[in-house]
């Protein structure tokens, strides 16, 4: 394919769909891998990151040929919009890429450059490993203790949702239809009134709920738990949690899965838990936050429709130090698109300052998702080495006596040695 603006590079093969089924990708071992830097600090971290996951990958036998490809402020310098659609097709074609922050632009009309990405190359799945690294300043007591992967659905729920203001011609008409066709009339109230609707779906829920299981299938994981408030919203939340058991109990054998009775918590002892199955059982969205800190080792891989993600989401980061070093990715049918799960902090931007941890720990998840494991090993081991030694970008320094603060590049080039001696 020839770009207008893109420079594939000179060498590197394409990851390829090994399996039209499973979804299964054929990996080489020097693949090519778009890589968008990113808005206001992306330009500090896209690019320390870039060399941190080139060297973990040379370290481990591996050849990663980048391929930059544009988006937001770069985008608008060379093709005059937001979102070229060779960015897109370069990403689509690859398969698994990964990127820095994008700026939301301000103003009517602007949809976010993240949503568009990820509705366009529907990656369904908004995954977020959180795991404790030593050395990391956390607000918990036992901060060791969490290591959780949230699931998060990416295209339904609030993201699909539908809303009408109050006092417009649309939300009386909404109104009349739901009180007069509907028979709802005693639920609203006289005046001025918002109405939303939030669709969630079977085959939403169901390939949420899938990917979730078969991550903890290929990584060991002893539960999936899949968090809602279906005895508030049972047909929207309720029916994910249905779904999602259905797929567990229809879907795989029981040995290797085993879906959760509602009355496992009561009969423990009477039901046969098959030992090395992964479990998939069922919490509702508050009391999971309440757990999620009072029993936080109980957790293992969470599955969530779009608004309980959100919110779950982000607190199990607060638990292990917050934005700096908390990493993501976007899962779809056969594709990864790896990205930190902060933004592109303007006030910080330009001063090679930033914490790269949160993009090079994307790059890890983006690694494990082609099967490198002993790559992602080597970036946490690396990492974690980094900053339990005292080396340390300011947000991190700031909360910690012991530490020296480095700046964005001395702090990638410290994980490279670090890289460099642990392999
Ligand atoms: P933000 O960019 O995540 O930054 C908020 C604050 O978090 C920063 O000012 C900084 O705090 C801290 N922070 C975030 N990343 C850090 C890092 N790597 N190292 C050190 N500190 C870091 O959130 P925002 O200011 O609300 O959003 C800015 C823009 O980013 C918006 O346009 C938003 O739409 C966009 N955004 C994009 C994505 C994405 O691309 N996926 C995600 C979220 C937001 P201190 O200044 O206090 O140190």
């Amino acid at each position: 394919m020839s770009y207008e603006h893109i420079e594939p590079p000179e060498s590197g093969s394409k990851i390829t769909l090994a399996d039209e089924e499973s979804g299964e990708l054929d990996v080489p071992t020097d693949p090519i891998i778009p890589i968008i830097h990113g808005d206001g600090i992306g330009k500090d971290v896209g690019p320390a990151a870039q060399d941190v996951l080139t060297a973990a990958a040379e370290a481990t036998g591996r050849d990663v040929n980048w391929m930059e490809v544009y988006a937001g402020e770069t985008a608008r310098e060379k093709y005059d919009e937001n979102l070229p659609d060779e960015t897109v097709e370069a990403i689509e074609e690859h398969r698994v890429a990964i990127k820095g922050p994008l700026t939301t632009p301000v103003g009517a009309g602007f949809r976010s450059l993240n949503v568009a990405l990820r509705q366009t190359l529907d990656l369904y799945a908004n995954v977020r490993p959180t795991y404790y690294l030593d050395g990391v300043p956390s607000p918990m007591k036992a901060p060791e203790e969490m290591d959780m992967v949230t699931f998060r659905e990416n295209t339904e729920d609030v993201y699909a949702g539908i809303e009408w203001e109050a006092g417009t011609e649309e939300v009386e008409q909404v109104r009349d239809f739901v009180e007069d066709e509907m028979g709802f009339d005693d639920v609203m109230h006289d005046g001025p009134i918002g109405i939303g609707i939030k669709p969630i779906s079977e085959k939403g829920s169901k390939r949420l709920v899938r990917e979730a299981i078969d991550y903890a299938i290929e990584n060991d994981r002893d539960k999936v738990t899949l968090v809602h408030k279906g005895n508030i919203m049972k047909f929207t939340e309720g029916q994910f949690g249905d779904w999602g058991m259905e797929v567990a109990d229809e879907e795989y054998p029981d040995d290797e899965v085993f879906a959760a009775p509602d009355s496992l918590w009561e009969e423990q002892d009477e039901v046969d838990i098959p030992e090395d199955a992964v479990m998939v059982e069922e919490r509702l969205a508050d009391a999971m936050l309440q757990w999620m800190q009072l029993r936080t080792d109980e957790f293992d891989v969470l599955a969530m429709p779009n608004l309980n993600g959100d919110y779950l989401s982000d607190a199990a980061g607060a638990q292990i130090g917050g934005l700096g070093i908390a990493p993501g990715a976007n899962f779809g049918f056969g594709r990864c698109l790896a990205e930190p799960v902060h933004g592109s902090a303007p006030k910080r931007a330009g001063q090679d300052k930033a914490n790269p941890t949160a993009l090079i720990l994307s790059g890890r998840l983006m690694f494990e998702y082609l099967g490198w494991d002993d790559t992602g090993q080597l970036i946490r081991d690396a990492v974690e080495k980094t900053i339990d030694e005292g080396t340390v970008t300011y947000d991190l320094a700031r909360q910690r006596e012991d530490a020296e603060e480095v700046s964005t590049t001395e702090y990638a080039e410290t994980v490279i040695d670090n890289i460099e001696k642990l392999s």
